[in-house]
């Protein structure tokens, strides 16, 4: 979904949106000419590899999303949400949702079987 950034309205409006198994579900609004406020999570299922064996994993995500749109340059402080910048005037929610996604695949993260190797690793020192 894309959506001009004059169009999200100043008053807390629900959205849904949704890329391949992942969707954005939550609010936002326009804070000011160039700010939009999004308070949301991020729900669903993404395809991750182990960080370990490199066996692929589907991983239930359930995130809180504080985003801070910013139409240009962002000039500010902001330590609760985290602030894109977007160009064109034009929010993009495919990219956004492919750019959480594509962090939580950086992620270090073990599969089932290697978590288990884990513990019993601790377990006998
Ligand atoms: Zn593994």
């Amino acid at each position: 979904m894309k959506i001009e950034f004059k169009k999200i309205p100043q008053d807390k409006k629900e959205f849904s949106t949704s890329l391949n198994s992942v969707k954005i579900e939550g609010t936002f609004c326009r804070i000011s000419s160039s700010l939009v406020k999004i308070e949301a999570n991020l729900i669903g299922n993404i395809e991750t590899d182990c960080s370990r064996c490199g066996t692929l994993k589907t991983l239930d995500i359930n995130e809180e999303l504080k985003l801070l749109l910013c139409d240009g340059v962002f000039k500010g402080d902001e330590d609760e949400f985290l602030v894109i910048e977007i160009e064109n005037s034009l929010i993009d929610f495919d990219e956004i949702i492919q750019s959480e996604v594509n962090s939580i695949k950086s992620d270090y993260l073990l599969c089932g079987n290697c978590e288990t190797n884990d513990s019993l690793f601790e377990q006998e020192f």
